[in-house]
């Protein structure tokens, strides 16, 4: 067996880039953990005792447990924390799953499949997809060419995905259609091209911002897609940016199409998975 340190597989499942190698290496560790619980004992074991995130003093005591971790407190700054604040992963819940949900990753199964098969929501799965093992979510190399509809769905993590769900109403007569949008939304970006080849993103927190659509849809455009978008602005800066060349349905004036020009495929996905998450709140 391929051995990995858990430090290794820790920062792989929180974003670093991993080669096939590494996967494979990852796949083989995940298989021989057993019991779901010793994700938790894992990442207390390496962190041995940390250092305050805040100010990185050593001087910690313990101070309780929460959420199955040791939590500790600061004596320079009084802050409390656990092994993992301050990582990508700290904010995510039901820990004793994470790595059995990675194995399923590895496995390429769906969205769907994975938060069956792991037994979480599938709004937490479709989330999860994209915090671990960023690095696998996407097959290498995928590349989206000709003409490239991208858009967002907000959901509001409170909320699991259900009834509200939705991007704020596409309604006709100047309403913003960001209006409401806040740091308590997750963003769920889709690029799809004509050819139906479709990428998905978790971008991040908030309305999308012209630097998160730059990590996300720089690798996977091809240099002259014409990439179509609505109006929100971090498209414009986008495509400022990257030369990428782009053109904006403007939405909230009520335009749907300029002949080819539309966003009738992008929003169709988000429009299946809205009704796919509510069959799973029995709405
Ligand atoms: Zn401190």
């Amino acid at each position: 067996m391929q051995s990995m340190a858990f430090e290794e597989a820790f920062g792989a499942l929180s974003g670093l880039q991993l080669d096939s190698l590494q996967l494979s290496r990852l796949r083989d560790w995940l298989t021989h953990l057993h019991l779901p619980g010793e994700c938790l004992d894992l990442i207390e074991r390496t962190a041995g005792t940390p250092p305050c995130p805040h100010c990185h003093c050593a001087r910690v005591h313990r101070c309780g447990q929460a959420s199955g971790l040791q939590r500790w407190r600061c004596l320079a700054c009084a802050r409390s924390f656990n092994a993992l604040t301050g990582t990508p992963l700290a904010r995510l819940r039901k820990r004793e799953l994470w790595l059995p949900y990675s194995c399923c990753v590895l496995d390429s199964l769906t969205v769907r499949k994975a938060a069956a098969q792991v037994g979480v929501h599938p709004s937490t799965s479709f989330r999860w997809r994209h915090r671990f093992l960023p690095g696998a979510a996407h097959e290498r190399h995928a590349q989206l060419v000709g003409m490239v509809e991208a858009d967002e769905t907000y959901l509001l993590e409170s909320q699991k995905g259900s009834r509200r769900l939705d991007r704020p109403a596409r309604r006709r007569g100047g309403v913003a259609r960001r209006r409401g949008i806040s740091r308590d939304h997750d963003c769920l970006l889709v690029a799809r091209g004509r050819n139906k080849q479709t990428l998905d993103f978790h971008t991040g927190r908030g309305a999308v911002s012209t630097s998160q659509l730059e990590r996300c849809l720089g690798p996977v455009l091809a240099p002259d897609v014409l990439l179509i978008s609505d109006s929100a602005r971090a498209y414009v800066g986008f495509a400022a940016r990257t030369g990428i060349r782009h053109t904006a349905i403007n939405v909230r004036a009520g335009e749907r199409a300029r002949g080819a020009i539309h966003l009738n495929n992008v929003n169709g996905w988000h429009g299946r998975f809205k009704t796919w998450l509510r069959r799973f709140n029995g709405f």
